[in-house]
């Protein structure tokens, strides 16, 4: 089954799921590279997605007996923060994917903003806007990670074809900070993507692109071997880069 932009996965996991309940895998307090600012990273269990270069890989089962996540409801998650929120601008929620909680983080969004927080998603982008609007009304920023524009199913693991549209929406809408792409030599075309991101992208000046070399460090051994072969050159990063730039992005960040 081929899945056209969004997992209906995600869906349906929010109805199967408690409301009242967060799975999460990890809280990281203090925070730097997920949006501007100090802020409190929670990762999620679960996510629709498998890729080969996943640096998360225990988020990506959805909770079930084996995985190992902690449970919290939401007056438990607003404690915690609240122990952090005089140092941090916000929170951003990642995983795993965060929109496939979208009731829950929609709550506590609502909750977190009356503490003076901005409220931050990191998404793979593989999401149904329509079912998700709440979300993205309280919703401060994305940051949209693009996994490629086609040919998905070899580095995600699924059968997902992306299109732009929630990309898109998300821009005219002012909510996207930062959008993404982890670049991985042959499983994706590397210029096709930088350059169809670049085109869609370019009028929003604000809005960072960043370019992140795939790296090993971190990965199984095994995956760890297999990825080894498709790291791109040093050189054809800043091909890349010079390729956004000159499509017409003002603001990108590539890390080698
Ligand atoms: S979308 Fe992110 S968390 Fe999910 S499998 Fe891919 S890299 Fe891992």
């Amino acid at each position: 089954m081929i899945i056209h932009m969004y997992s209906t996965e995600g869906q349906e996991i929010n109805m199967k799921m408690e409301k009242s309940i967060l799975p999460v895998k990890q809280i990281i307090p203090f925070a730097n590279v997920d949006g501007k600012g100090n802020r409190t990273a929670i990762f999620v269990q679960g996510c629709n997605l498998n890729c080969v270069y996943c640096h998360n890989p225990e988020t990506i089962k959805l909770p079930c007996a084996e995985t190992n996540e902690t449970k919290y409801t939401l007056e438990d998650l607003i404690n915690i923060i609240k122990q952090y929120s005089p140092y941090i601008r916000g929170i951003t929620v990642s995983g795993g994917e965060a929109t496939l909680y979208s009731s829950y983080i929609t709550q506590l969004f609502k909750e977190v903003k009356k503490l003076g927080l901005t409220c931050y998603i990191d998404t793979n982008g593989i999401f149904n806007k329509e079912k998700i609007q709440d979300l993205i009304e309280v919703t401060d920023k994305f940051l949209f990670d693009v996994k490629g524009i086609n040919s998905l199913s070899k580095v995600t693991r699924k059968d997902i074809e992306f299109s732009f549209d929630n990309l898109e929406y998300l821009l005219k809408l002012d909510k996207v900070e930062e959008v993404r792409t982890v670049c991985i030599k042959d499983y994706i075309d590397l210029k096709d993507t930088v350059t169809a991101i670049s085109n869609v992208i370019k009028r929003n000046n604000n809005v960072i692109y960043k370019l992140i070399r795939v790296h090993y460090r971190g990965l199984k051994k095994e995956q760890a071997i297999n990825i080894k072969d498709f790291i791109p050159s040093k050189k054809e990063m800043i091909e890349l880069e010079n390729l956004a730039k000159s499509i017409g992005v003002k603001n990108v960040v590539t890390i080698l």
